[in-house]
């Protein structure tokens, strides 16, 4: 009767829990509120929101809902500022002065 190997069991019993190590936060911004307010009337206005603002503490319903607009933060359209910002691209395609 040797030890048991409590690593493997341990392991195992988990069930493949994937919580190890979470990304990179990438910076998520929300733009402008997108809700369609007058969709039920076949209508399209949007209540203005240019921001998504949280109306309370991360980690809480309230954080989902605009302070501003009252919206869920899903109508906001969402804007992820990647690391290596292609912004620096845009400007060098402008080069067409070529006779
Ligand atoms: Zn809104």
């Amino acid at each position: 009767m040797g030890p048991q190997q409590e690593r493997s069991s341990r392991s195992t019993a988990n069930g493949g829990g994937g919580a190890a190590a979470r990304k990179a936060a990438a910076a998520v911004h929300y733009r402008e509120c997108q809700r369609n307010h007058a969709a039920s009337i076949g209508g399209y206005a949007v209540d203005g929101c240019r921001e998504f603002m949280a109306s309370g503490a991360e980690g809480t319903a309230a954080a989902l809902l605009c302070a501003a607009c009252a919206c869920h933060r899903s109508f906001h359209r969402r804007e992820v500022a990647a690391e290596a910002a292609a912004d620096c691209d845009r400007s060098s395609t402008t080069t067409s002065s070529a006779a």
